[in-house]
């Protein structure tokens, strides 16, 4: 007899990947994906808890799903299982909460029940099994990322080279949700991404809460990021890598350098920077200063114009608008970081107080309307200083990994995350999944068109 999971996942990269390990390890198991949730025995809501709308929509979707189908089991891990708010207020609706560190050990019971129940057909009664966070330890809490993952994409891969973070910024929820930060070991790492490349994978993400803050081992000896970023770059074979996210506090020099140096490193930085003004980066608890993070800027782009001096490279970054007590005058100093730094993408958040974070106690003092209105006019900077970005690429000619086609139209990425459209060429074979050489014809704000260079 076979039994049917469902994952709907919330939130970031960290947590698709984690689902992925997920997906794994059930299928470990015997359990099928199905795409149909009320076809499932087993349902898994991975969650996040950076915003209170992906808070709301796990409740509706959990209480809607319940209702629906009474005997269906559900488990909820993530960011927001282990909130005791969370666990009482879904608590008659969700037959499991664990972390995702103890995913693999929890939910074994609840397996077990599932296929008693199938070969029985006895009724379960709902259980909730919990473990303090507490009680894991930092190699518990990584031991999960050595589950070889069910890749959801044919080439393009995810790779967790840590969890966890130790910096509690004052707005976010993942050193409470995930712990303090341990590395994988550089071997486990390259090991898997050897089997990707192997497979034909042209793009690697190295993904970690701050992973420019890694400290693993490689033959028994401690290393950083930039000496990782050296290893998996000379992996041999024809693809690229990303990472993401960084901290500024950790961007050294010598990290600078590897970056812009690295031929299989892409040409873009995301490093984000969440507010222009100094008071309210320390209300944030971010550990720099503006000015500290517009002179990496500085460096980041002379150290690309000195390695790569003939590459056209991004910036990118975040930025909260509406932190409490953030006057018009300290926002306009967000504004002012744009400018000068010209980003290529920003992704912008409004503020939204998180439960148990150290701004959960500062007064929202923002008005919705306010925070709409900030953020609407760093995008209308944004919209300028993409579009002149964009401009760069006209009449130059790109590699660029397809991603997917729709209708009449193939749509791919630049090594610097640019969007590229282009119409599908006759007489090509299937390009989705490879590098193909663009020449851009047009330049939008959003993204870029183009034709293929045969
Ligand atoms: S660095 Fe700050 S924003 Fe990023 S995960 Fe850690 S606490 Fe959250």
């Amino acid at each position: 007899m076979s039994f049917k999971y469902y994952i709907k996942t919330f939130g970031c990269a960290m947590n698709f990947s984690d689902s992925e390990r997920i997906a794994s390890f059930l299928e470990n198991y015997k359990f099928k994906l199905t795409q149909k949730i009320e076809k499932a025995d087993l349902v898994i809501f991975n969650t996040c808890g950076v915003r209170q709308m992906a808070e709301d929509r796990v409740y509706g979707q959990t209480h809607n799903l319940q209702k629906k189908i009474p005997t269906i089991k559900i488990v909820l891990t993530g960011c927001v299982a282990m909130r005791p708010d969370v666990q009482k207020r879904l608590a008659t609706k969700v037959d499991l909460f664990c972390q995702i560190s103890n995913f693999n050990k929890d939910i074994l019971p609840l397996l077990e029940e599932i296929q008693n129940k199938k070969q029985n057909n006895n009724s379960i009664k709902n259980i909730i099994s919990t473990k303090d966070k507490k009680t894991i330890s930092n190699q518990e809490n990584i031991a999960y990322l050595a589950t070889y993952p069910k890749y959801s994409n044919k080439f393009s891969a995810n790779i967790p080279i840590m969890t966890g973070c130790n910096n509690f910024c004052a707005y976010c929820v993942v050193p409470y949700a995930r712990g303090r930060e341990v590395s994988r070991s550089a071997e486990e790492i390259l090991t898997e991404i050897k089997k990707l490349i192997k497979n034909n994978y042209r793009e690697i993400i190295l993904l970690g809460q701050n992973v420019n803050s890694y400290q693993g081992t490689y033959q028994d000896k401690k290393i950083n990021f930039s000496k990782l970023l050296k290893l998996v770059n000379s992996i041999p074979g024809n693809f690229w890598i990303r990472f993401v996210s960084s901290h500024p506090k950790d961007m050294t020099d010598d990290l600078i350098t590897t970056i812009t140096k690295l031929k299989k490193v892409c040409e873009c930085v995301h490093l984000p920077i969440q507010a222009g003004d100094n008071m309210i980066l320390k209300k944030m608890n971010r550990k720099y200063t503006r000015q500290h993070y517009l002179e990496l800027i500085k460096k980041i782009k002379k150290s690309f114009q000195k390695n790569k001096p003939n590459k056209i490279f991004a910036i990118t970054s975040d930025i909260i608008v509406g932190f409490p007590s953030e006057t018009k005058s300290q926002f306009k100093k967000s504004a002012e970081v744009m400018l000068d730094v010209n980003y290529d993408m920003v992704y912008f958040g409004q503020f939204s107080p998180r439960p148990g974070t150290t701004a959960w106690n500062m007064k929202d003092n923002i008005s919705k309307k306010e925070k709409v209105r900030r953020e609407k006019f760093l995008n209308e900077i944004l919209k300028k200083t993409c579009l002149e970005n964009n401009r760069k690429y006209l009449d130059k000619t790109f590699t660029v990994l397809i991603k997917k086609k729709k209708n009449n139209f193939y749509y791919g990425e630049t090594r610097t995350l640019k969007n590229v459209k282009l119409p599908i060429p006759k007489n090509t074979s299937h390009l989705i999944g490879n590098f193909a050489k663009i020449k851009i014809t047009k330049a939008n704000i959003w993204n870029l068109e183009g034709e293929i260079n045969l």
